[in-house]
């Protein structure tokens, strides 16, 4: 059986997307101008070598991290804009979020349950009758049964906690669900029930983004979305990668031709007329030593 969840999927619009983690002394600029549409209904994966900025944009599609710059939509509400009240009531019923590290999603002391009944304490009166149930909830992600409703998440495998995480996440029947690294450290079938569960999820009609380091996951997800020094780098759609150019012109090179032309190479851009592009890098000159 597949749950139904009657609200929409919710898409996410990034544009010139800035944010700066601020601390003693300097600044880290871990996001410098994201854009990046998230049709309604979609599934992407964020990939990208570690600390290029995908959980950083994941906590601001979530409504944790404010923008420093740059427009955010998330359906029809303006984060850059909105007040807490506004964030709060967001994460309440309109993004499910799971963190990275299920233990983080969970309560130690709750049953599988109560974990996803306590999840979904939050969401406004108005929106609780098309809530799925937590019965529901536990069969879309692959845990049914009542020795696993009633069990405590320690009782749980590793990947069954995940899953649970994932069920807790997308309790309040949101449109939007948000996962970072959900199948880090598990085994390939742990990872692959995982991912089971997040398809099921996406699959019920909502909107999935998932960051992730493992190639293999994004190759489960509808497109894969490379974040590259805080911008998005590249494209992934059914196995081929492609550039993305940016709003002010700008491609990021894939790293094994960037180990052929460093940075500060000259090149001439050479427009075929069938549109192809050549870059020609200038000999001898323009090359760091
Ligand atoms: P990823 O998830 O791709 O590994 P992050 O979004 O976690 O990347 O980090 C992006 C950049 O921001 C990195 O340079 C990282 O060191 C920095 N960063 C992340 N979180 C913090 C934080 N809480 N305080 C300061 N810098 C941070
Ligand atoms: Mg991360």
């Amino acid at each position: 059986m597949t749950a139904s969840f009657n609200h929409p999927a919710i898409g996410v619009t990034c544009r010139g997307l800035v944010y700066i983690y601020r601390l003693d002394g300097y600044d880290v600029v871990a996001l410098s101008g994201v854009d990046l549409d998230v049709t309604p209904g979609e599934s992407v994966a964020l990939v990208g070598p570690s600390g290029s900025g995908k959980s950083t944009l994941l906590s601001l599609m979530a409504g944790l991290l404010r923008p420093a710059a740059g427009r955010l939509s998330v359906g029809e509400r303006d984060l850059a804009k909105a007040g807490a009240l506004e964030l709060q009531r967001m994460r309440a019923s309109d993004v499910g979020v799971v963190l990275q590290g299920a233990s983080r999603n969970l309560l130690p002391y709750l049953s599988a349950e109560d974990n996803i009944r306590f999840a979904q304490g939050g969401v406004p009166r108005d929106r609780r009758e098309d809530m799925p149930s937590a019965r529901e909830l536990l069969e879309l992600v692959g845990l049914p049964g009542r020795a696993h409703a009633a069990s405590l998440p320690r009782a749980l495998a590793p990947g069954e906690r995940q899953r649970l995480a994932v069920a807790v996440g997308a309790a309040n029947g949101a449109g939007l669900l948000l996962a970072d690294e959900p199948t880090s450290q598990l085994d390939t079938a742990s990872r692959d029930e995982v991912l089971d569960a997040l398809e099921s999820v996406h699959r019920s009609g909502r909107t999935v983004v998932v960051v992730t380091h493992d190639p293999d996951v994004g190759g489960r997800m509808g497109r894969t979305v490379t974040i590259r020094d805080g911008r998005v780098g590249s494209e992934g759609r059914r196995g081929e990668d492609y550039l993305v150019v940016g709003r002010d012109g700008s491609v990021h090179l894939p790293p094994e031709i960037l180990r052929l032309h460093p940075p500060g190479t000259l090149m001439r851009a050479e427009a075929a007329p069938d549109g192809t592009i050549r870059l020609v890098p200038t000999i001898g000159a323009g090359r760091p030593q």
